[in-house]
């Protein structure tokens, strides 16, 4: 998995940072999927920027309908459509996304060509399929916000063919059942495990994504032993009353939810826009002292999962 980040800012576009959006490219040979996470306004001119289209995006994910997380919706659902894409779109967000995108597209007199379905959620498993599963985490915020959780299922361990075959054991139905661990008898009378030819399972890759946030009772459990945490630093250790009280988190917060976790990875993102690039740089030193691996987020950084 690659996660690219396409807007970095808290609340309004800078220079050099536009408004929060993030795509999670899943890059699995039989099962590759492209999904957004949040949408602010211009998400659609950053994707540009990228070797991506809109219309290869299968899911998005809003974390809350404030407009530096949203506003880019519209528009680039319309684009999707304008450039022929048929492939189906499903929406995921909090209450109230329906009658968002409902609304612009009928008032604008705009349509989808595709079908486009759009899922209201709520706490709990979101997506589940063969490979990975999504969970919706409540946070802290002055309107309804999601943190999701990205878990790939873990991958059972290779089967030992060769030293199957080393006993004399033929390939074929049987190495399936010993595949899934099962025991079988063979037809001479002897008893095989399949867990003794079967190497340990490799645990799927786990990723957070956290919406805007005050610390809150959801994030130990959203970020716990993830990969790579995705959380907001949205003001400095200095201010973090203040970052706080507007439901947002400091420097300090994210870094320190990182080592409680047991996160391996943190990216640090939605920055205020009063910090410049030196200001960044001491966002990011000052998250570096609860937890080395720390990366401050940059529009167009690729982070490899
Ligand atoms: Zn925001
Ligand atoms: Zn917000």
């Amino acid at each position: 998995m690659e996660l690219i980040f396409l807007g970095t800012s808290a609340g309004v576009p800078t220079r050099t940072r536009n408004v929060t959006a993030m795509l999670l490219n899943l890059q699995h040979p039989t099962r590759a999927g492209l999904w957004l996470f949040d949408c602010g306004e211009g998400t659609q001119h950053q994707m540009l920027h990228t070797a991506f289209h809109p219309g290869k995006l299968d899911k998005i994910f809003i974390t809350h309908l404030h407009g530096d997380h949203l506003f880019g919706l519209p528009g680039l659902l319309c684009s999707r459509s304008m450039a022929g894409n048929v492939q189906p779109l499903q929406i995921y967000g909090p209450k109230g996304i329906r009658e968002f995108v409902e609304t612009t597209l009928r008032l604008s007199g705009s349509w989808t060509d595709y079908p486009l379905t759009i899922e209201e959620v709520t706490p709990g498993l979101v997506v589940v399929d063969g490979l990975r599963k999504v969970t919706a985490y409540p946070l802290s915020h002055p309107v309804e916000c999601y943190g999701y959780r990205i878990e790939e299922h873990d991958k059972p361990g290779a089967l030992n063919a060769a030293a199957l075959k080393a006993q004399g054991i033929p390939a074929g139905p049987l190495f399936q059942q010993l595949k899934e661990g099962k025991t079988v008898t063979l037809p001479d009378g002897r008893i095989v495990n399949g867990a003794d030819y079967l190497a340990p399972a490799e645990s799927g890759k786990k990723l957070a994504i956290f919406g805007d946030t005050a610390p809150c009772p959801a994030s130990l459990e959203l970020a716990q032993n993830v990969d790579l945490l995705v959380h907001e630093a949205t003001l400095e250790q200095a201010m973090e009353e203040k970052a706080n009280s507007r439901g947002h988190s400091s420097t300090r917060q994210a870094a320190q939810l990182a080592a409680d976790a047991g996160a391996k990875k943190l990216v640090i993102t939605h920055l205020s826009s009063r910090y410049d690039e030196q200001g960044g740089l001491s966002m990011l030193a000052e998250c570096k002292t609860y937890f080395s691996q720390t990366t401050l987020a940059e529009d167009f950084a690729v982070v490899h999962i």
